[in-house]
C-alpha cells in the first residue's frame, strides 16, 4: 500500500492561510488575564447567534455535551424516553444515556439515510420527552414536516448539527428550527476547533439562561446551584481562535459543496448516491456513496492513495453500550443496510478538483 496522497482530512493546509489570525487571537486572550467565560467566548457565542438568524448561543465543551447540556435544562432525567436514530455518530445516544434517559431508535428513510418520519409517531409513549433529528452528513431532516406531527407537539424537538453546520433548508439555517440545537466544533467538522468545542443553540430566552446554569455547575448565583450542573464551559482560547474560522466558515462551505458537484457530475453512475432533502442548502460535511462490497472498494482506494470513511459502519442497537435502548418490533432494516454500504470519499477544502477527479476515476 502507498502513503495517502489524497487524504479525508487535513487542517493545516487551512491553517498556512490563517496562521497570522490565529495566533493573534490566542496572544490576545493569553494577555487578557480572563481564561473562562469572558469576552472572547461572549463575542463568539454572539456571532454564531447571527449566523443562525438571531437567538441565543451557548458555548460548551464539545457537541456531545451541547446535546447534554440541552436536554438537562429541558429536564430530561432518568426514565425519560428520548427518540432519535440508529445510523449516527455514537455520542448522539452517548449524550442521551449520560442524562438517564432510554434512547429510543427510529429506523431510518435509505434514501435519504436521515429519520424516516413515516415511523417516528409510532415510537411515542407516555414516557417520551425529546426527539433529536440528526442532519447526518450535512443534509437536513425535514424540519418543518417534523414538527408538524401532532404525536411531537409536547416534545423537545433537539436538532443534532454536528454535521450540518452552513446547512439552510428552505431559506431558514439549519440549527434554527426546533427548540435546541447542538453544534460541535470537534477539528474534522465544518467549523472545527484546534481541539474540542461544541454550542448550545436556542431561540427560547429561557431554555438559554438555564443551559448557562447547567454548563457552570448549575449557578443561578455564584457558588449556589439551582439545577442540574456540569463544567463544561467553551474557554477563552478556543472561542477567540473559532470566531476566526466562522469568518472563514461561508468560502470553506463554498469549496465544499464545488468539490461535491464534481462528485456529482463525475461518479461513475453505477455508484448509488443519497438524495438531498428538497429545499436543502446541504452542508457537505461527508460526501457519502453506497456500495455494495464496501470493504473491498476502500482498499482499492487505499492502493491508489486515497484515503476513504466509514460513517458509520456498526449501528447503535447492536453495540453493548446501547443493550437498553429500545427499538421498533420489526427492527431497523434501513439502518443495517445504510451502515453496511456507507463509504465516505475525501472531502474538505483543501482537496484540489482534480484530486476529485482522480478518486471519481479510481472507483469507475
Ligand atoms: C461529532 C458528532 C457529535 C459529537 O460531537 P463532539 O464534539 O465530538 O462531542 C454528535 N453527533 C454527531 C452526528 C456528530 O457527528
Amino acid at each position: 500500500m502507498t502513503a495517502a496522497q489524497i487524504r479525508m482530512f487535513d487542517y493545516r493546509a487551512e491553517l498556512v492561510s490563517i496562521r497570522a489570525e490565529v495566533l493573534s487571537a490566542v496572544e490576545r486572550v493569553l494577555d487578557s488575564g480572563m481564561l473562562i467565560l469572558g469576552p472572547e467566548v461572549e463575542g463568539f457565542e454572539k456571532a454564531m447567534a447571527e449566523s443562525l438568524g438571531g437567538g441565543h448561543a451557548v458555548g460548551v465543551a464539545s457537541g456531545t455535551d451541547a446535546l447534554i447540556v440541552a436536554m438537562l435544562a429541558h429536564g430530561i432525567k432518568p426514565g425519560d424516553e428520548v427518540i432519535t436514530v440508529a445510523a449516527t455518530a455514537v455520542p448522539t445516544a452517548n449524550a442521551i444515556q449520560r442524562t438517564g434517559a432510554v434512547p429510543v431508535f427510529c429506523d431510518i428513510d435509505p434514501a435519504t439515510g436521515l429519520m424516516d418520519l413515516r415511523q417516528v409517531e409510532a415510537l411515542v409513549t407516555a414516557k417520551t420527552r425529546a426527539v433529536i433529528p440528526v442532519h447526518l452528513y450535512g443534509n437536513a431532516v425535514d424540519m418543518p414536516a417534523l414538527l408538524s406531527l401532532p404525536a411531537l407537539k409536547n416534545l423537545l424537538v433537539l436538532e443534532d448539527c454536528a454535521q450540518a453546520q452552513g446547512g439552510v433548508l428552505g431559506g431558514k439555517p439549519i440549527g434554527s428550527f426546533g427548540h435546541a440545537a447542538a453544534f460541535s466544533f470537534y477539528p474534522t467538522k465544518n467549523l472545527g476547533a484546534y481541539g474540542d468545542g461544541g454550542l448550545c443553540f436556542t431561540n427560547d430566552a429561557a431554555l438559554a439562561e438555564t443551559m448557562r446554569q447547567v454548563r457552570r455547575y448549575g449557578f443561578s448565583k455564584r457558588d449556589y446551584a439551582a439545577g442540574p450542573g456540569l463544567n463544561s464551559r467553551l474557554d477563552e482560547l478556543h472561542a477567540a481562535m473559532l470566531h476566526v474560522k466562522l469568518m472563514r466558515l461561508a468560502a470553506g462551505l463554498q469549496r465544499r459543496r464545488a468539490l461535491s458537484a464534481i462528485y456529482d457530475r463525475e461518479l461513475p453512475s453505477h455508484i448509488e448516491r443519497f438524495e438531498t432533502t428538497p429545499g436543502c442548502e446541504h452542508a457537505r460535511h461527508l460526501y457519502v456513496v453506497k456500495v455494495d462490497d464496501r470493504d473491498r472498494v476502500a482498499e482499492r482506494l487505499a492502493e491508489r492513495g486515497i484515503e476513504s470513511g466509514v460513517h458509520y459502519r456498526y449501528p447503535l442497537h447492536q453495540m453493548p453500550g446501547f443493550a437498553e435502548a429500545r427499538t421498533p418490533a420489526g427492527g431497523l432494516p434501513h439502518t443495517e443496510r445504510h451502515c453496511a454500504r456507507v463509504l465516505s470519499l475525501p472531502l474538505h477544502p483543501g482537496l484540489s478538483e482534480a484530486d476529485v477527479v482522480t478518486v471519481c476515476k479510481a472507483l469507475g
